[in-house]
């Protein structure tokens, strides 16, 4: 398995052997997978496994996956404790029905794995914790330009329509990932995982050749020690100004810090085959954290602060920092893109 060897392996079981009619033989694992707060790009990963999902499906019986088969919740409800050996669940936790469904998903699984960066840290819907629900509906109910809403009418929990009471799941303040919500065993981590990393791991779990529970199944090395531009990294950095990528015409081979884009490359865990840097685009840190730490943003605006701050050979007097720091677009969403709702302050602190 492809970067597992970095951590302790050890034996899970995961199914026990039933007799069948002709002797014995494996009872298929049950799987269920789930989407809560996501863009569904986890799920596209699933079926990019391509020829592989014919091996997957073989080897287990999927019992919930909304985006392709019509199951229902009775039908996880009618489940024993336990009885499903893993649920992949993607997408981090915003709505009353996301919480309920991964709280019955937990109670009926044996494994539960948080897929993609959503789950794993709050992702791209966690930048929502820079503002909460109120200003979410007054902009996307009301203000829109596209919205016409005369009423000012916006989502409630319970509507009276006359002939009977319509009900919405509650959207709540704060964005949660899925281990703020219940236990997780493990994490795949990637805005989607990449299918080699998915294979990996449905192939770990079905040999029950999973590491220590808790574990990250990617490689523990940051994107950076595997880069193809790692050699033209600059250990200090002389810029003048920091550029966002479509405002210089990109080197495809020198590193983007060298280029004044800022690239979370030196903060962010390898695995996911440099994607974007392929692309000639920075990394913008879906991977997560590299083992060990625990704030990902804090991580990248060290690794910032650590290489800013030279005017040739010369220190930047303090004016000019701050006007280079000033300069970056957005700089909590950039250094926090995927991860806000799992930092340590986990949301901006409303008034
Ligand atoms: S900062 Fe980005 S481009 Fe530079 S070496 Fe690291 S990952 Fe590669
Ligand atoms: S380069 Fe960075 S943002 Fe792009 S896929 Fe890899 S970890 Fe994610």
């Amino acid at each position: 398995m492809q970067g597992f060897e970095v951590l302790r392996l050890a034996r899970v079981p995961v199914v026990e052997p039933v007799p069948s009619k002709k002797g014995v033989s494996m009872a298929k694992p049950k799987v269920a997978f789930y989407w809560c707060a996501s863009c569904g790009g986890c799920e596209e990963t699933v079926v990019d496994l391509n020829e592989d999902i014919l091996k997957v499906a073989d080897a287990v019986d999927i019992v919930l996956w909304p985006v392709a088969l019509d199951f229902k919740r009775k039908d996880i409800e009618a489940l024993s404790d336990g009885e499903i050996a893993v649920s992949f669940i993607n997408g981090s936790v915003r709505l009353e029905e996301q919480e309920e469904m991964v709280k019955l998903l937990r109670a009926k699984s044996g494994l539960v794995v948080a897929f993609g960066a959503c789950a794993y840290l709050g992702g791209i819907p966690g930048l929502g914790n820079f503002t909460n629900r109120e200003e979410i509906f007054q902009r996307v109910y009301k203000e829109v330009p596209s919205v016409e809403n005369p009423e000012g009418i916006v989502p409630q929990v319970k509507t009276d329509i006359g002939v009977g009471e319509l009900t919405l799941p509650e959207f709540y303040d704060t964005v949660k990932t899925l281990d703020q919500t219940i236990p997780v065993d493990y994490y795949l981590p990637g805005c989607p995982p990449p299918p080699n990393l998915v294979m990996d791991a449905v192939t770990a779990i079905l040999k029950g050749e999973l590491p220590e529970k808790g574990a990250v199944l990617a490689p523990a090395k940051a994107l950076c020690d595997v880069c193809s531009r790692a050699e033209s990294k600059p250990e200090k950095l002389s810029i003048a100004e920091i550029k966002r990528p479509w405002e210089v015409k990109l080197d495809p081979e020198e590193c983007f810090l060298a280029q004044g884009v800022i690239c979370l490359g030196p903060a962010t865990r390898s695995g996911c085959g440099e994607t974007c840097i392929k692309a000639n685009m920075p990394c913008r840190g879906c991977f997560g954290p590299v083992e060990g730490v625990v704030d990902q943003g804090a991580k990248a605006i060290s690794m910032l602060a650590s290489i800013l701050g030279l005017d040739g050979e010369e220190k930047m007097s303090d004016e000019d920092v701050k006007k280079l720091i000033e300069g970056i677009a957005d700089p909590a969403g950039t250094v926090y893109r995927f991860s806000l709702a799992a930092s340590l302050l986990r949301r901006k602190r409303m008034k």
